[in-house]
């Protein structure tokens, strides 16, 4: 059997650590080199030909293809068990070099009100300025975007959980419906990560990632990665080719150590979330927690039914508004202000600030973004010094 076979049966902790790295590289390295070089050089014309016209495998310039992008992309085709994967530069330029990929001028795209803050800009300005028609539904309205499906649709685009008000789409259900009408479904997995939920067994076509948040995981690198249906991934790649969003060498370097302890990582980031939800949840001066593995989350049963694990974010209000979450970050001391979450540090910051700072207040509201909402990406410090900060700091407010 082939290592790569082999692979396929392992766990997901093994595949993290091995998968693209089977064989040694340059000189019997052990580790990924990071080839930080933008050409290759042949010495036969022929062979230079046939990979540049991609009858033989290798690299031609590193905006197309690189031996380091490679291993990374690798890793998240195996751990999405998706038959392709390329990668981008950021999140954003995954997301967005799959919809400008798959959507043409009078295309419909159905999504949700809730996706991440860049996203939506995206449905919102730069989408209809090329005549594609975007239909924005309530999150968990399942009825609502079921019937909007219907209605005739290239691409059903969703996003689970949501950030930064941690909702859930029903993807089976959702993937169904969207397949009937012969769509292609894409899934931005960013939240779950593939430990906690597998959209493509699912049956999502692309499933894509902001790879700055948890499978890199340490707040030092950006990416993104597209993963998925092998004719599709080809074309998203072509574009990406020819856009430039290419993801660079170092990044990639980073991202793969990163990803080596995804599987631990996140089984922390759960633990550690579940239970500083439960805490904030029986807090007398917090209003609200969002978090989707709490029984009194709107959506829990279907968390329960297609995630492994309910991840490393959660959300939650103040009583007393947007005044008392000015108060309270400050007073945080193991806990960093700032535009970011799944790294191995707790991470708060107010959506109004942080991811949907684009968006105007007006469109906040009409996505449902409470002004006073604070998100929080729980680190995976120990968890007693993660409430113990928290109950300091809501104690002086
Ligand atoms: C951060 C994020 C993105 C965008 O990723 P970047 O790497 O910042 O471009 C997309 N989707 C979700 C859910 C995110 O959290």
């Amino acid at each position: 059997m082939s290592i790569e076979k082999k692979l396929e049966n392992v766990g997901l902790g093994t595949k993290s650590v091995w998968s693209g790295e089977t064989e040694l590289f340059y000189q019997g390295a052990t580790q990924v080199p990071i080839v930080q070089n933008a050409t290759f050089g042949y010495r036969d014309i022929d062979i230079w030909y046939d990979v540049a016209t991609e009858k033989k495998e290798g690299h031609i310039y590193s905006r197309n293809t690189n031996p380091t992008l490679h291993v990374f992309e690798e890793k998240m085709r195996i751990l999405e068990d998706a038959e392709a994967a390329t990668s981008f530069a950021t999140g954003m330029a995954a997301i967005s070099n799959t919809l400008f990929t798959l959507l043409s001028p009078n295309d419909r795209v159905v999504s949700v009100k809730d996706t991440y803050g860049g996203t939506s800009k995206i449905f919102m300005e730069f989408l209809p300025r090329f005549n594609v028609n975007v239909e924005l539904c309530e999150t968990t309205d399942y009825d609502a975007i079921e019937k909007e499906i219907k209605k005739g649709c290239q691409v059903v685009y969703m996003e689970t959980p949501t950030n930064p008000t941690l909702k859930i789409m029903d993807l089976k259900r959702l993937i169904k419906a969207a397949h009937a009408q012969g769509a292609i479904v894409v899934v931005d997995n960013t939240f779950a990560t593939p430990v906690n939920q597998k959209p493509i067994s699912l049956g999502a076509d692309l499933v894509l990632h902001s790879a700055t948040k948890f499978l890199g995981g340490h707040a030092d690198a950006m990416g993104g990665i597209v993963c998925g249906k092998k004719d599709l991934v080809k074309r998203i790649y072509h574009f990406r080719e020819i856009n430039g969003a290419t993801l660079g060498p170092m990044s990639a370097f980073l991202l793969i150590r990163g990803l080596k302890t995804l599987e631990l990582r996140i089984h922390k980031h759960n633990d550690n979330a579940m239970e500083l939800a439960k805490y904030l949840q029986t807090h007398p001066k917090v209003e609200s927690v969002n978090y989707p593995g709490l029984e009194s989350h709107l959506n829990h049963k279907i968390a329960k039914e297609q995630m492994m694990g309910f991840g490393g974010v959660l959300s939650f209000t103040l009583k007393g508004g947007f005044d008392s979450v000015s108060k309270l970050l400050p007073l945080l001391q193991f806990a960093h202000m700032a535009a970011h979450l799944g790294s191995v540090d707790t991470i708060v910051g107010p959506p109004k600030v942080a991811s949907h700072v684009e968006n105007t207040p007006e469109e906040r509201k009409m996505l449902g973004i409470p002004e006073g909402l604070i998100r929080c990406s729980v680190g995976i410090e120990n968890i007693e010094d993660i409430k113990a900060d928290f109950e300091q700091a809501l104690s002086k407010i």
